[in-house]
């Protein structure tokens, strides 16, 4: 097993190991100061873990009880935050109980905001089942339902008591979604490790999987660097953003439909690494992408995703914030105006 300690205000640690989902009620028990654990989870991944996740809880002598809504991001939205609410209500849930986020992004975000804001915050264990959540999403405290007006839009930092992280529960993956997270793991290496992006170079979807043990602890544990050095996304947690900024235009461009968030960070990447980094550097990147079947470009014309990075999340003030990794393993924050933005791209 794989121990990552993230020493943010409330530590806590994240664990990696296969078959870990069913052991998990010997490492959330001790840490529970109530009796009783509320499994948030979607349609998806309940009919795949929940028994198991149940059984483990139910042997350390907890009562469980079970929340289920429609798997996708359309459910990370206000009504469902307030049908979890109703049946945390329903099940006389308190503040000494414990939320258990079973699933990918979508339920550990909104089981994290529930979390942050049911009785004014209570505790809550994630349990991710995709390749995103786990290297990315679970761990960081960042929690958020989606507006309307758009996705993030109201959240809370709030760190999850353990992160139990099971390799194994990700063979039930479809490759689009173990794509989707791949995305991330490149930036991970592009950004900070340059012998995990080599690493990754010599693999591709197919033969990934065998290598997660070591994969999937290292991308952890970079993110909990970054994390830790600036736990409320003040500053050097921007790097996280590489691929970003154009990914969210890709995103936007396309209604969140035809690109998963992975694919659009591949795109961002290579597109970002063909204006600032090196032809070798580019080409490499793109190669790297590829094996995973992800896009190294968009169809859409750049002269309209530019306008649409000014929307990013990221943007400080009137500028843009962007990162560029060079050489490989190596991030650097810019900041610059969106028509000089614009002129990276188009002169
Ligand atoms: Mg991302």
């Amino acid at each position: 097993m794989k121990t990552i300690a993230v020493h943010t205000q409330n530590p806590y640690d994240v664990l990696v190991e296969r078959g870990i989902l069913g052991r998990c009620g010997t490492y959330i028990a001790p840490l529970l100061k109530g009796r009783t654990c509320a499994i948030i989870t979607d349609d998806n991944v309940d009919g795949l873990y929940a028994d198991t996740v149940t059984a483990s809880l139910e042997a350390q002598g907890l009562t469980v009880v079970k929340f289920v809504f429609p798997h996708g991001e359309g459910s990370k939205n206000a009504q469902t935050l307030l049908d979890i609410y109703a049946f945390l209500c329903e099940h006389e849930i308190t503040r000494s109980d414990c939320l258990i986020a079973l699933g990918g992004g979508v339920v550990g975000d909104i089981t994290g905001f529930a979390a942050a804001t049911f009785l004014r915050g209570m505790q809550y264990v994630q349990l991710p089942t995709t390749l995103l959540a786990q290297v990315d999403s679970s761990v960081g405290g960042k929690t958020a339902i989606d507006l309307a007006q758009g996705k993030n839009l109201v959240g809370a930092f709030k760190q999850p008591a353990i992160v139990l992280c099971d390799p194994d529960a990700l063979s039930t993956l479809p490759d689009v979604f173990l794509a989707d997270g791949m995305g991330e793991v490149i930036k991970y290496g592009m950004i900070r490790d340059a012998a995990l992006f080599d690493m990754l170079c010599t693999l591709n979807l197919d033969t990934v999987r065998a290598e997660f043990d070591t994969i999937i602890p290292t991308c952890i544990a970079i993110k909990r660097d970054v994390v830790e050095a600036d736990p409320f996304d003040h500053g050097e947690r921007m790097i996280l953003n590489f691929g970003h900024t154009l990914a969210h235009a890709i995103e936007t461009y396309y209604h969140y439909e035809t690109y998963t968030h992975g694919s659009a960070v591949a795109a961002g990447m290579c597109m970002m690494t063909k204006q600032c980094g090196t032809a070798e550097q580019y080409e490499k990147l793109c190669a790297c992408c590829q094996g995973y079947q992800l896009p190294v470009t968009v169809d859409a014309p750049l002269a309209q995703l530019i306008p649409l990075c000014s929307g990013d999340k990221k943007r400080a003030g009137g500028n843009l914030r962007y990162v560029v990794c060079e050489p490989t393993g190596t991030a650097q924050i810019r900041t610059v105006t969106l028509q000089e933005f614009h002129d990276l791209f188009i002169h």
